[in-house]
């Protein structure tokens, strides 16, 4: 039997330290705020959203959405990209992707100023990441994943860590995240050969593939843990959500692995806020 790594005790612990930090700021005067830019209403944003905000309020912080509609042209859009990363009351910037096929996706990212970007949308963000500046902050779902092995104390310092995945959303920064903690990095993609044999190899794998269940017993060996990033319709449970790893086989097998719902993506709206909390830390210096 695996030791299940579940998101709410690493949910928790974060909570009690964002609400010292919020603490700390409002004793100043400064209350961190997270804005929220979103195009239309897809289910799935408006489902994080409200986490976000739930989240937010939990900690003492504010959160303000700004919603546009979905037909908004890319010249009134930049402009409000603008006056939002303009306000001195704005500490952190999510916006939701992808935006709709006719805007220019890459230049609107790059219109939020790089001290606000908390989700790691911009460019300069994602340079600041891949090369270890501290004031840069990582995509939230590989913060995620850090952050759940810092507080199960899973080592990381030498050993090997299989990634699955090469996605700039996920598997490039988890990878850089990896290997600033001295892990010993392998990063897999659909062009991998023998990927079973290469995740075996592996102290720590992680999957964010977006296939469920891909990842079967033949992939571990006992001993390993597992970090499941994946989050995808359940085709055995019309309704329901499974990760990447098939945990009903892998679980037995491995010695620690994080379930899914209930994991990774439980944590992703507290790593938002901490960012934030950061981000308005380090405005306000
Ligand atoms: P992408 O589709 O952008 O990337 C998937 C990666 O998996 C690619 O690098 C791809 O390789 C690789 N891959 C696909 N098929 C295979 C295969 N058969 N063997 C090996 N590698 C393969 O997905 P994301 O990175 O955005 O997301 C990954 C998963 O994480 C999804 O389930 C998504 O829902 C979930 N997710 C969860 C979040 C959370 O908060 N928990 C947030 C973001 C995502 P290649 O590059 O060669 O195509």
């Amino acid at each position: 039997m695996a030791e299940i790594l579940k998101a709410k005790p690493v949910a928790d612990a974060m909570k009690d330290e964002m609400i010292r930090r919020v603490e700390a700021l409002k004793a100043k005067g400064i209350i961190p705020k997270l804005a929220i830019i979103r195009v239309g209403a897809r289910p799935d944003d408006l489902y994080y959203e409200g986490g976000a905000k739930k989240t937010c309020a939990s900690v003492g912080m504010e959160c303000q959405v700004f919603e546009f509609p979905e037909n908004i042209e890319q010249e009134a859009f930049e402009k409000a990209v603008i006056e939002v990363g303009a306000k001195k009351d704005v500490n952190g910037i999510l916006m939701f992707s992808p935006l709709p096929k006719h805007l220019n996706e890459r230049k609107i990212r790059n219109l939020i100023p790089v001290e606000k970007d908390v989700d790691c949308l911009t460019t300069s963000g994602a340079a600041k990441v891949f090369t270890d500046d501290p004031t840069g902050f990582p995509p939230c779902t590989p913060s995620a994943c850090m952050e759940m092995l810092r507080f199960y104390n899973i080592p990381i310092k030498g050993k090997r860590c299989v990634v699955v995945g090469r996605s700039l959303v996920v598997g490039k920064p988890l990878a850089m995240l990896l290997l600033r903690e001295n892990g010993t990095v392998t990063i897999c993609h659909s062009r991998t050969e023998n990927l079973p044999e290469v995740c075996k190899e592996g102290e720590i794998v992680i999957a964010a593939v977006g296939k469920a269940k891909m990842l079967k017993a033949n992939y571990f060996k006992a001993g390993q843990t597992v970090i499941d990033v994946g989050i995808n319709p359940d085709p055995d449970n019309p309704g329901k959500y499974c990760g990447d790893v098939d945990f009903a086989e892998v679980e037995p097998i491995v010695a620690k692995i994080s379930p899914v719902p209930g994991g990774v993506g439980s944590i992703t709206t507290s790593v938002l806020c901490k960012h934030t909390i950061m981000a308005c830390e380090m405005q306000n210096q």
